[in-house]
């Protein structure tokens, strides 16, 4: 395999036409064609770029190729968001009476689709801890098709054993379906590890820049094809400027990756002693219970981190309200540093309860490294602690 940053610049070698570098937008809903026979040929070729723009487009077609080629698949296509790329194979590989095993800890999007709509539509679902590998196997059940992996997990930073999961679950005859939104191909290529299928949010780390709502799906070629006969029914398909927008963030992602993982390391390892730190939740420290794990199935450890604040909510609150740099916004994988406190950001859809539960504790500050420089991004939080009662 050619390294990421050559994938990220020449995955889509072949698909841009012309002589463009960069290539058009094909800013067109629909696509002529010279016969019927060509306009039946194209109308029902999967995942083709010249008969409407639901069914593909070639922007569509060029960030499919570049993701492909990051994560090892043999081919994929974008969708409109990340749970519109997670719904869509859903509704591909689930029929009622099926079952499915999810994460307790895991993007609330998809403990929502698990838990909620795919139980009205008679698909049963399992919840485990995704620190114990063993879990899986005991929630498995003879019409499980799907588990739903997510590693490191939206905001606790857990990992999944991929490898011990994957035997787990094929071993019973389903399906691994990684969301590597977390890591990024850069880090952790879950296919490698035999997983059937891994979709991202584009918004986040792929397109890079805050700037664009998208989705991916890769793998191999019999799925995909399954999951793109659903798209073209649910509809939630990406507008071509949107998909050049994700083309040309992930033109930069390894530049970016390496400075995101050396952000996050450093911004850790200094909060980590901080008095008014009870904890720093970070994969690539090694005082995260699962480093093993992270050093055997990563080659990186990603740009986010948990901090929990030793003065619970008071504490990020005061941190929040004291950065300079960090902007306090939903999602993550920007060039600019994210900042939220998951309990108050999810208190209008979950219970405190529950959250409570999920061990998203009143003092944790999510914090999604960007790519300002390392020394400037200490600086910030360091200032902004000074503040914070310890
Ligand atoms: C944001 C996010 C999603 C959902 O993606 P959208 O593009 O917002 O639909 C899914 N998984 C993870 C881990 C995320 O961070």
């Amino acid at each position: 395999m050619t390294g990421f940053g050559t994938a990220a610049v020449h995955g889509d070698d072949g698909l841009v036409p012309g002589g463009s570098v960069a290539p058009p937008i094909v800013q067109s809903a629909t696509f002529s064609a010279e016969s019927d026979e060509r306009f039946t040929e194209i109308a029902t070729e999967a995942r083709g770029t010249a008969f409407y723009t639901r069914y593909g487009n070639p922007n569509h077609a060029q960030v499919a190729a570049v993701v492909a080629e990051l994560e090892g698949a043999e081919t994929g296509l974008v969708t409109a968001s990340g749970m519109g790329a997670i719904s869509t194979v859903a509704l591909a590989l689930l029929a009622a009476g099926d079952h499915v095993v999810v994460q307790r800890s895991t993007y609330g999007g998809t403990t929502s689709l698990a838990t909620g709509l795919l139980a009205r539509f008679g698909v049963a679902c399992t919840q485990v801890d995704q620190t114990d590998a063993d879990a899986f196997g005991r929630a498995l059940r003879p019409e499980t098709r799907l588990v739903l992996v997510e590693t490191p997990s939206n905001p606790l930073l857990e990992l999944t054993d991929l490898a011990a999961v994957v035997a787990t679950a094929h071993a019973a005859g389903a399906l691994v379906v990684v969301d590597n939104t977390f890591a990024t191909p850069v880090n952790q290529r879950p296919l490698d590890a035999g997983a059937d299928l891994v979709w991202h949010s584009g918004t986040k780390f792929l397109g890079g820049h805050s700037d664009v709502s998208a989705g991916v799906v890769v793998g191999g070629a019999d799925l995909i094809d399954r999951v793109w006969r659903t798209a073209i029914v649910t509809g939630a398909t990406l507008g071509p400027v949107d998909a050049w927008l994700l083309l040309r963030g992930l033109r930069t992602l390894a530049l970016r990756v390496q400075r995101h993982n050396a952000n996050a390391l450093a911004l850790a390892g200094a909060l980590e002693d901080h008095p008014a730190v009870v904890r720093v939740r970070y994969p690539g420290l090694p005082s995260h219970p699962q480093h093993a794990l992270a050093r055997r199935q990563m080659t990186g450890f990603g740009g986010v981190l948990g901090v929990e604040l030793a003065a619970g909510r008071a504490g990020a609150a005061a941190l929040l309200a004291g950065l300079r740099l960090a902007k306090r916004a939903a999602s993550l994988g920007s060039v600019s540093t994210l900042v939220v406190h998951p309990r108050s950001m999810w208190a209008g859809i979950v219970d405190a309860e529950q959250l409570a539960a999920a061990g998203i504790g009143e003092g944790l500050v999510r914090v999604s490294t960007g790519i300002e420089d390392t020394d400037d991004l200490v600086a910030d939080f360091r200032t902004a602690l000074e503040a914070v009662p310890a």
